[in-house]
């Protein structure tokens, strides 16, 4: 059994056809620059090497239409039907969704609604969707929401402390993000642990381009870092994470700066780009070893404001059965962990430095064996997850 699984962004459309007979990835690929005048389709089939293409000015439309020729030009799909469904990737759900949700006229119109509250995503995703649909309206398509795992929070965690009707009538509160991923690390440590996901108690890390870390109680979450919007909570590559509110009317006044500059100040220029000109962490440590003091402080912002949602996350949970380090950097980044775990003994954490120089992979365990708390480095797999939650979803209709 196939399932196609498309995050469709704004420029760009990201593909993944699994076999979910063994989860293994038959093609992976991604259609980027639409919109331009030339676009880029680069994929591999299984574990061929990268395919690289030129594409005249591609709108969504031919570039679900090139995807669907590349699939079946590489003989796997021959015909539509051998597809499952097609998992879409949806950012913001707002409260309407707490599970995956099959598609159909009025999960569009609620995608729809929810627009004001992700707008340089959910427009981009419904295109995705609309035309995947118009494209092969015979499968079942099934939307998978980034916000869906943290409407468990609850209202104690997710209100702000701001006057109720912004509540009631803008929907301004805590959704949370990257919840695919939280939600799929946090099954895969439950496994790892030898314990069922209902009775386990987490904080997970997702340490990417964007970070966030959720507390999840009994396999739920229960508080998460990213708010309203996916600016809130620790630094990330050019995001700021949590800064006093009222920086934004100081440089409205002060540099007379518009409501978009500041937008774009606070998404694109600020976290570790602000404070040394550069948002990879590859490059930032190899500024550091170089002696940029620029980039030392950086990466002492990042650990030190990881470390504090540890200790927040501790108090909220009361008993935590691992600390879970996920993302690009918190899958590859052993100094960040080594950083956010030192002087951590009080909860339990006790790294071993060896392991954790070198986790292996899906999943190790990187503390002492003499460690109260088991601290875990997994890989996250996002497509795989919206796979599975769209499949299930199928299964429950
Ligand atoms: P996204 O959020 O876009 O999915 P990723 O999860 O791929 O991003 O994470 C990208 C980040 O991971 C970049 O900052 C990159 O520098 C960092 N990263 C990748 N490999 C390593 C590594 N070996 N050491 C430190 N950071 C790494």
């Amino acid at each position: 059994m196939k399932i196609l699984v498309l995050n469709a962004g704004s420029s760009s459309v990201k593909y993944s056809l699994l076999d979910m007979a063994d989860h293994s990835v038959l093609i992976a690929g991604l259609i980027e620059r639409i919109g331009e005048s030339v676009a880029c389709h680069s994929y591999h089939v299984a574990d061929s090497a990268q395919v690289r293409l030129e594409i005249k000015s591609a709108n969504h439309q031919q570039a679900l239409q090139v995807l669907f020729e590349t699939l079946s030009a590489c003989a796997l799909l021959n015909e539509p039907q051998e597809l499952a469904c097609i998992g879409h990737r949806v950012v913001h759900g707002g409260e309407y969704f707490r599970e995956p949700a099959l598609i159909n006229a009025q999960v569009i119109g609620y995608i729809a609604e929810v627009v004001p509250l992700a707008p340089l995503h959910n427009p981009a995703n419904l295109l995705g969707i609309q035309e995947a649909m118009r494209q092969m309206g015979q499968i079942p398509q099934v939307a998978v929401f980034d916000t869906a795992f943290h409407q468990t929070l609850p209202d104690y965690a997710y209100r702000y402390p701001l006057p109720e009707k912004l509540y009631v009538e803008q929907g301004v509160r805590r959704y949370g993000f990257h919840g695919t991923s939280h939600r799929h690390v946090a099954g895969k440590a439950a496994q790892f642990l030898g314990k069922a996901l209902a009775d386990t108690n987490l904080i997970t890390l997702h340490l990417g381009n964007g970070a966030s870390v959720t507390a999840i109680k009994n396999g739920e979450s229960i508080d998460t870092s990213m708010g309203m919007t996916p600016l809130e909570g620790l630094m990330m590559g050019s995001r700021c994470g949590d800064i006093d509110p009222a920086i934004h009317f100081y440089l409205s006044r002060s540099l007379n700066l518009s409501n978009d500059a500041i937008e774009n100040l606070l998404n694109k220029d600020s976290g570790c780009k602000g404070i040394c000109g550069e948002n990879d962490m590859r490059t930032i440590h190899q500024m550091a070893e170089a002696g940029d003091d620029h980039a030392r402080l950086a990466l002492a912002m990042y650990a030190y404001r990881i470390k504090k949602y540890i200790g927040a996350y501790f108090a909220v949970l009361g008993q935590v059965d691992a600390l879970v380090f996920t993302g690009g950097i918190g899958e590859n980044d052993a100094w960040l962990r080594a950083q956010c775990c030192q002087d951590m003994t009080l909860f339990g954490i006790a790294l071993d430095p060896q392991k954790n120089l070198q986790p292996s992979r899906p999943c190790q365990n990187i503390s002492q064996h003499s460690a109260a708390l088991a601290v875990l480095v997994i890989s996250t797999d996002e497509e795989l997850e919206i796979a599975m939650q769209a499949l299930a979803c199928l299964e429950d209709q």
